[in-house]
C-alpha cells in the first residue's frame, strides 16, 4: 500500500524536510506546550518517561513521498528508492517504508532480520557489509535478496555457496575515489576508504564476475558519504559510473541497477542549509542521464539510498533536566560555564561524542520563551566528552522542564548503547494526536537478560 498525506495545515508542511530544525507538524498548543504530530510533548514525556524518541509520522512520510515522486518524476529509466536502515531499524520503521513503496538497504545480518520479519521480500533488500559472515550470506541468498559485494574476497566466497543453477543476484561496490567535505569517519568514497572495490581492482574483478556465471551481477553500487550539502561529489559520481558500467558491459555482464548511495545532509543548527530533496533527486538524475548519453550507453535503473535525509528531521529526543553547576569566570574561562544535567547522553546520542555533531534544542513547556542563558548540556555518563551541547542558548532552564533536542532521528537510536549499563530510551510514533510506543524502554531487567553467572562465582 502507497499512502498519500492530508492537506498540510500550515505552511512549514509543504518545506523538503531536511531543511527544516523541526518535525513538520510541530507547532505551539494553546497550553504554550510544543506539540508534535499533534501531541503535546510534556504529557508525552508524563505518559512514556524520558529520555524519549518522539518520531513524526507525517515527516517522515512526507521525505519518503518526496525521494519517490521527484524520482518518478524526472528520470526516465525507472527508478527505486531504498530507505537505509542503519539510520533508525526497527520493525515500525521498516514497516512504514515498505508501506510508501521504498526498498530497504540493510548492513547486516541484524538489519536484514528485522527486515524480513517486518514484512519484506527478497526484492526489497539489498545487503551491504565490508566483511559479511558466511550465515549472513548465507541468510541473504536463502530470502532472495540482492547482496551489494564489496570485495573479490566475498566474490570468491559467494561462488562457493551458489551454482549457476541457484545463482546470486548482486552489485558490485565500487570505489570512486571522491573525496566530499564532511566528518572523516562518515567520508566513504575516498580511495583511502575500506569500503568498495577500488579502480585500479576492477579488471580483475569485472574478469572474475564474467567468468562465474553463478554470479550475476546486475548493477553497480556506490556511497560518497554522509551529511553532504554539496552535490558536485554526486555529479561526478555520475561519470565515474558511467564508466565502469561501460566496462562491465564490455564483459558481458547484466547489468540494470545503478545505484547511487545516500549522503544528502540535514539541517542541525540553523546556519545549516543543505539542498532540499527534490533538488538533490534532479540533481543526481541530470548527472546519470547526461553520464549514460555521452558514454553511449542506455540508461539504467536508478537506485538511491537515502537515510538521515528520511528520518533525521521526524525525531526529536525528550529529556527531562536535572541539576545545574555553575563555573565562575577565571583566566582560563573568562565566560565561566553554566553545565545543566539530562537524564540521558552519550548512550542514547552517541554523535557528539564520536564526530563532534551540533544540535539545536529548546524547552517542549515553554518553547517561546526568550533564549536569555548560555548553558552547556550535560550528559549522565561517567565521560567528561558526555556533552550533548556546548554553550548554546536557551531560556533559563530549570530542574524539571523538558528538554528537546531537534533532528535526533538519524543515527541516534541506531547507535545507542547501554554504557554504564543505561536502559535504552522508548520510542513513540505520533500522528494526528495519537502516540503509539514502537519501541519500548528497556528495564533493568532487560540489562542482564544475556549475562550468565557462573555458580561458583556465588558467594
Ligand atoms: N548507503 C551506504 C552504503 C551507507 O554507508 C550509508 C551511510 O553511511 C547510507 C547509504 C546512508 O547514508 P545517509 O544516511 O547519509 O543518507
Amino acid at each position: 500500500m502507497i499512502s498519500t498525506l492530508g492537506t498540510p495545515t500550515h505552511p512549514e508542511q509543504t518545506l523538503s524536510p531536511n531543511q527544516s530544525l523541526r518535525p513538520l507538524t510541530s507547532r505551539i498548543n494553546s497550553r504554550g506546550h510544543l506539540e508534535i504530530g499533534g501531541c503535546d510533548v510534556v504529557e508525552l514525556v508524563r505518559q512514556f518517561g524520558s529520555p524519549l524518541y518522539i518520531l513524526d509520522e507525517w515527516t517522515l512520510r512526507r521525505a519518503c513521498q518526496l525521494y519517490r515522486d521527484t524520482w518518478a518524476r524526472c528520470y526516465a529509466g525507472g527508478s527505486r528508492v531504498l530507505y537505509a536502515t542503519k539510520a533508525w531499524n526497527c520493525l515500525a520503521i521498516c514497516a512504514l517504508a515498505l508501506q510508501e513503496g521504498l526498498g530497504l538497504d540493510v548492513a547486516s545480518g541484524g538489519e536484514l532480520y528485522t527486515a524480513l520479519q517486518a514484512g519484506a521480500k527478497g526484492e526489497d533488500l539489498y545487503l551491504h557489509g565490508n566483511a559479511k559472515s558466511l550465515d549472513e550470506l548465507n541468510l541473504a541468498l536463502e530470502t532472495g535478496c540482492t547482496l551489494v559485494v564489496d570485495s573479490l574476497y566475498e566474490l570468491q566466497q559467494v561462488s562457493a555457496l551458489t551454482t549457476p543453477a541457484r545463482p546470486a543476484r548482486l552489485l558490485l561496490r565500487v570505489n570512486p575515489g571522491i573525496d566530499v567535505h564532511t566528518h572523516e569517519y562518515i567520508r566513504t568514497g575516498q580511495t583511502d576508504s575500506k569500503f568498495g572495490i577500488g579502480r585500479w581492482q576492477l579488471p580483475e574483478v569485472l574478469d572474475f564476475l564474467a567468468a562465474h556465471p553463478q554470479l550475476q551481477c546486475v548493477g553497480l553500487h556506490a556511497h560518497i558519504g554522509s551529511q553532504i550539502f554539496d552535490l558536485q561529489g554526486h555529479r561526478d559520481l555520475a561519470g565515474v559510473l558511467a564508466q565502469i558500467w561501460r566496462q562491465g558491459l564490455d564483459r558481458g555482464l547484466p547489468l540494470q541497477e545503478l545505484n547511487v548511495g545516500g549522503g544528502l545532509g540535514i539541517r542541525y543548527v540553523k546556519s545549516d542549509d543543505p539542498p532540499s530533496i527534490p533538488e538533490w533527486v534532479e540533481t543526481v538524475a541530470t548527472a546519470v542521464q547526461q553520464a549514460f548519453a555521452q558514454a553511449g550507453i542506455p540508461l539504467p535503473k536508478v537506485l538511491c539510498e537515502p537515510g538521515r535525509s528520511v528520518i533525521g528531521p521526524a525525531a526529536v529526543t525528550a529529556y527531562t533536566l536535572g541539576g545545574q553547576k555553575r563555573i565562575p569566570p577565571s583566566d582560563d574561562l573568562p565566560q565561566g560555564r553554566t553545565y545543566i544535567t539530562i537524564d540521558g547522553g552519550m548512550s542514547d546520542n552517541p554523535r557528539p561524542i564520536t564526530y563532534q555533531a551540533r544540535y539545536t534544542a529548546l524547552l517542549a513547556n515553554r518553547p517561546e520563551a526568550e533564549a536569555t542563558q548560555r548553558v552547556t548540556v550535560a550528559g549522565k555518563h561517567c565521560e567528561s566528552g558526555d556533552v550533548l551541547l556546548k554553550d548554546v542558548l536557551l531560556p533559563a532552564p530549570m530542574a524539571g522542564e523538558v528538554l528537546v533536542v531537534l533532528a535526533t532521528g538519524a543515527y541516534n537510536y541506531s547507535m545507542a548503547s547501554n554504557y554504564n549499563r543505561f536502559p535504552r530510551p522508548a520510542a513513540v510514533l505520533v500522528n494526528e494526536g495519537e502516540a503509539q510506543l514502537i519501541v519500548r524502554r528497556e528495564t533493568y531487567a532487560d540489562l542482564i537478560r544475556q549475562d550468565v553467572l557462573p555458580e561458583r562465582l556465588l558467594r
